[in-house]
């Protein structure tokens, strides 16, 4: 009796310690979690929060797969991610979707984390790659303004660490700061792109460029790698405005930045320098490289025609001058130089018009 007494109580024991561990680990668990969470909150770029969440949270939460599917009707977020740097390619773990009609069949019409068994007719979509092993998932929607935005993606290849019809409180409040911070990072780089993107146009402005000029300024300087700068007007283009209306020159404006850009590489900084203006800087070209350039995009422009429904016959012509960052510069100063830099274009530029208009021209020094 005794003996039975003192096993139980041994088994007791035994059991208290496991619970206690487990409590203890759980407890330990929930704050990593919960730093995380902060971690979360304190991100301003939507790269940074989506590493947040499929490598650092994946880690804390100890899980085999995790993935983050996000409605993108405009391919808005995906080509932010893409200025960041990031090959869309190489990460199966981000997923676009165009619509929400894929995600609103995963969850019916309840916004709740769903959880259970993997089953891979309904959740390969979810998990394209990695999944063989998964044995559970909670798929939690993210919802913002009652909307379904997207939804992340949880896999564990233990078949019991999501069980359904188990409380998910923590689950949703897992879904509901991730979807506050992922809106809340596309806006802060929707703001950065509008204070520094022209409207009309849509290349960067010239806010962006004072900015962009100095940087590879001081680049150039540093790698001692060629630095050429453009400075692209349109000729006669108040003539557009007077006999075809304003509305048709803001189309010529916006064709011709296409054009220009269609010519660049994507390390090349174009902007809208002024009214008919573009300024352009050739990151690391040779000056004979940069005049090949330049000729193209006036050749470009030049035999373009802008198809317009009343004027199908209208085109326009570009004058271009060019300058290059000088090896020997005295300047020290990266703003002094980008005022000779831009100064001289200027003056290149007027050459240009003066003989003639629809030409490039390089300033020279003996000028
Ligand atoms: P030039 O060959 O000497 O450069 O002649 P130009 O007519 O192109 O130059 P000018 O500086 O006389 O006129 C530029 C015109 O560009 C005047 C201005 O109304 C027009 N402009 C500036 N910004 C815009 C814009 O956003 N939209 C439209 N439609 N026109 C603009
Ligand atoms: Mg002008
Ligand atoms: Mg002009």
């Amino acid at each position: 009796m005794a003996t039975d007494l003192y096993l139980e109580n041994q088994a007791l024991k035994r059991q208290q310690r496991i619970l206690i561990n487990q409590a203890r680990k759980n407890e330990q668990q929930l704050r990593r979690i919960q730093s995380q969470e902060i971690r979360f909150i304190s991100t301003n770029s939507l790269l940074e929060l989506i590493e947040q969440i499929l490598v650092q949270y994946r880690a804390i939460a100890e899980l085999e797969n995790v993935t983050l599917a996000l409605i993108d009707p405009e391919f808005e977020l995906q080509r932010i991610l893409q200025e960041e740097g990031i090959d869309l390619n190489a990460h199966p773990d981000l997923l676009f979707f165009q619509t929400e009609e894929q995600l609103n069949q995963l969850f019916g019409l309840s916004l709740f984390p769903r959880l259970g068994d993997y089953k891979k007719s309904d959740h390969q979509l979810l998990f394209p790659k990695k999944q063989e092993n998964t044995g559970s998932i909670a798929l939690l929607p993210l919802i913002r303004h009652d909307k379904l935005t997207g939804s992340l993606n949880l896999g564990s290849d233990n078949p019991e660490r999501f069980i359904s019809n188990t409380a998910t409180d923590f689950l949703e409040r897992l879904a509901a700061i991730i979807a506050i911070c992922l809106e809340n990072t596309a806006n802060h780089e929707r703001l950065k792109r509008i204070g520094l993107t022209d409207p009309l146009t849509g290349v960067n402005n010239r806010r962006f460029f004072d900015q962009r000029i100095i940087e590879e300024i001081s680049r150039s300087k540093r790698t001692t790698s060629p630095l050429t700068f453009l400075l692209l007007d349109i000729d006669f283009f108040k003539r557009i405005n007077d006999n075809y209306g304003h509305q048709t020159g803001d189309r010529v404006l916006t064709d011709v930045a296409n054009i220009i850009k269609s010519q660049l590489r994507g390390t090349d900084v174009l902007a809208r320098y002024g009214g008919e203006e573009f300024s352009v800087l050739l990151i690391n070209t040779s000056i004979t490289d940069a005049l090949d350039i330049a000729e193209r995009i006036r050749e470009r422009v030049a035999e373009y025609k802008f198809d317009f429904e009343d004027h199908k016959q209208l085109g326009v012509t570009l004058s271009i001058g060019m300058s290059k960052l000088n090896d020997n510069d005295p300047q020290k100063d990266t703003h002094a130089i980008s005022h000779v830099l831009i100064e001289h274009a200027d003056q290149a530029l007027y050459q240009a018009k003066d003989s003639g208009r629809n030409q490039t021209r390089l300033f020279e020094i003996t000028q």
